[in-house]
């Protein structure tokens, strides 16, 4: 159909589109593999143009990667027959043009893909030179993945020894490569193999091994395509792991709908259907079985379909239902050995015997069994057996070489690990003894800091109260020579001004304008007779006297006149004279108020009277401190002269005299 297709489409276009250009090429070649809805037929005879295109330039490797991409798009539109046919137009390709990457390619992929439709003797012969293309082009991942395919078609058509030998290459191929791919792969098909061959433990512990895996490489799809695997391991088991396989199936049926393989789809649900059935969840189960035939058969997967239907005939028996039951198990018989698949052949040999012994028909059931027994003896042959036996005990010690490798790798990888960890730890700790003497330092710089802040404080308080000390010492000695200085100007008996302090003042009122006092006087008391209190009352009485006396003085002067003792009962003031208070009324006032002074010792009234004698400086032909005391003095003498008790003003004539008649 295709070629037909190639042929009409080469004499339609030939001319047209012999050597398109490149550019030509790419754009039809994206156009084609856009999935933008166009029919799968319109884009086929694009493709074909395309190839033809190709062929037309000659040029192979163009033509043979056209090909394969066809074939790719094909099969993702799910055309099988569609890629197969391109696959092995490229694979005829590749071998006439030496194409030795395409060969290796398209002989996989063809045999891939009649593996599927159960041409097994050409999918075969395809995979074996697939294998040795890809192994000397060093593709060893491919290599593998293709021996792995190899071992798993012997393994069901009960080469055990094949199945194992190509796993052997597979593990060794994907061991060269690091970090190794899809060992899972192996595993599993070592799990399969040992499932098989009834070696329960082993096989349960390789696909747990598959499992970690392939969930450690991270791809989605092959962990799913291992929990199928293993969900189908487990429901072998019946009831005793069911709830444990249907988890897994359906977490790998989730897995395979987001990705939207039909094949892997389907697988699933077997599984799950079983998983459904060994828990006795009938509908279920039917339920996963009618869908998963659906896809299996739309895909033309003839060995899903066979799972399928012995699975969905061993239902249909357990519910009763022995004519559906036997119909499809005979199309599983059909599909399995157009397969080839006689490991599977026994199992369907074994339903077919208890559907027979259960319809009443033990003829039939003996035949079954009879075929099952024979099947199964060819399988496990005992021939067959020991040569396995001498390779599965090889194989397992290199397995057991390999592990005790991985283990000391491991080892010392953990050691590498312990010793990175320790010299970072070790770091760790230097960096911690580093910020640790820091802050020690900190602290002692802090410490050292403080005591010497304290010492500073302490230091300031003394300081201090030295400055309160002497600022205290400096307020007394103010203070004492403020009372020495007031002592030296005063008259320790009489407490008014001494004569020293007094002849001073008497300058300064007296100096020159304009420091001194403009209408200054000066006038001189003299107790009258006092010689005669002293003699009579005795020298304490005549002090006593003075003092009271001083202090009239005080009295009766102005507030701003000031009075000194200039000898033993002579008195000095120093007044302002002016009209409204002159000097002599002043001194006359004086006068009265000590005539009126009542001193009394023992009991015994003292009467005291003075003389005083006033000089006005201004009535002074020359101002002169001087001058002033002597007039004032020669007025004094004048008032004693002239009978006592009485005042006389220096200068008038004639004498001013105040005076109190006796
Ligand atoms: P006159 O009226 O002429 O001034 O007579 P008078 O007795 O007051 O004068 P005189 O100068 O003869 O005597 C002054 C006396 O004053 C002599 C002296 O003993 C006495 N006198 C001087 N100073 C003091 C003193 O401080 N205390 C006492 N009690 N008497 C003193
Ligand atoms: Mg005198
Ligand atoms: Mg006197």
């Amino acid at each position: 159909m295709f070629l037909a297709l190639l042929a009409l489409a080469a004499a339609g276009n030939a001319h047209a589109q012999s050597c398109a250009s490149a550019e030509v090429r790419a754009l039809l070649g994206e156009a084609a593999r856009r999935p933008d809805g166009a029919a799968f037929d319109e884009r086929r005879l694009r493709w074909t143009a395309i190839i033809e295109a190709h062929r037309a330039c000659r040029d192979h490797p163009a033509e043979a990667q056209a090909l394969a991409d066809w074939a790719k798009v094909a099969l993702d539109a799910n055309q099988r027959n569609e890629a197969l046919a391109a696959e092995n137009a490229r694979h005829s390709l590749a071998v006439r043009a030496g194409l030795e990457r395409h060969r290796a390619e398209s002989a996989q992929h063809v045999g891939i893909l009649l593996m599927e439709r159960g041409e097994n003797d050409l999918a075969v012969r395809r995979l074996r030179e697939a294998a040795q293309a890809l192994e000397a082009l060093g593709d060893w991942s491919q290599a593998a993945d293709t021996h792995s395919r190899l071992s798993r078609w012997n393994r069901q058509s009960g080469d055990y020894v094949a199945a194992l030998a190509d796993e052997q290459a597979a593990l060794a191929m994907r061991r060269r490569i690091e970090p190794p791919p899809n060992v899972w792969r192996s595993l599993l098909n070592l799990a399969v193999l040992y499932e098989q061959l009834e070696l329960h433990e082993d096989s349960r512990r390789r696909y747990a091994d598959a499992l970690d895996e392939a969930e450690r490489e991270g791809n989605e799809a092959n962990v799913a395509v291992v929990l199928t695997a293993f969900a189908g391991y487990l429901n072998d088991f019946g009831t005793v792991d069911a709830a444990q396989a249907l988890a897994m199936a359906e977490r790998a049926l989730a897995i395979v709908r987001r990705q939207g393989d039909p094949v892997q789809v389907a697988s699933a649900l077997l599984q799950t259907g079983r998983a459904h059935a060994n828990l006795h969840h009938l509908y279920e189960a039917d339920r996963a079985y009618v869908e998963g035939l659906q896809l299996a058969t739309s895909a033309s997967h003839r060995a899903m379909t066979a799972h399928l239907n012995l699975r969905h005939g061993e239902l249909a028996m357990a519910q009763g239902h022995f004519d559906k039951a036997l119909e499809r198990i005979e199309a599983a018989r059909v599909g399995y050995e157009s397969t080839g698949n006689r490991h599977r052949l026994v199992k369907v040999y074994a339903a077919l015997e208890e559907l027979h012994q259960r319809r009443g028909d033990p003829l039939a059931a003996a035949q079954a069994g009879r075929e099952r027994f024979r099947l199964r003896d060819e399988l496990l042959g005992s021939k067959a057996t020991g040569k396995l036996g001498e390779l599965l005990s090889r194989f397992e010690l290199t397995e057991e070489r390999r592990r005790s490798e991985r283990l000391e790798q491991e080892k010392a990888v953990a050691e590498l690990t312990l010793v990175a960890q320790r010299s970072r730890l070790q770091l760790i700790y230097i960096v911690a003894a580093a910020i640790g003497l820091a802050l020690l330092l900190l602290g002692w710089r802090h410490r050292t800091a403080r005591r010497l802040y304290r010492l500073l404080h302490h230091q300031n308080q003394l300081v201090m109260a030295q400055a309160e000390q002497l600022s205290a010492a400096n307020r007394q000695l103010t203070e004492q020579s403020q009372r020495l200085y007031r002592s030296s100007i005063t008259d320790p008996l009489t407490q008014v001004h001494n004569r020293a302090y007094g002849m001073q003042r008497l300058e300064e009122w007296l100096a020159p304008d304009p420091g001194g006092r403009a209408c200054a006087s000066v006038i001189l008391f003299d107790v009258d007779h006092f010689k005669a209190i002293n003699d009579r009352h005795g020298h304490p009485v005549g002090d006593q006297v003075l003092v009271a006396v001083a202090q009239t003085m005080c009295k009766a002067l102005p507030d701003s006149a000031e009075l000194c003792r200039v000898g033993g009962e002579e008195f000095m003031a120093l007044v302002d004279d002016d009209l409204l208070r002159p000097a002599v009324e002043v001194a006359d006032r004086v006068r009265r108020a000590v005539q009126e002074l009542q001193v009394t010792a023992r009991g015994q009234r003292i009467d005291v009277t003075v003389s005083a004698g006033v000089c006005r400086a201004a009535s002074l032909p020359e101002r002169s401190a001087h001058r002033a005391y002597a007039a004032a003095d020669t007025a004094l003498y004048l008032a004693k002269g002239g009978g006592r008790n009485r005042v006389v003003l220096f200068g008038e004539r004639p004498a001013v005299v105040r005076a109190s008649p006796r």
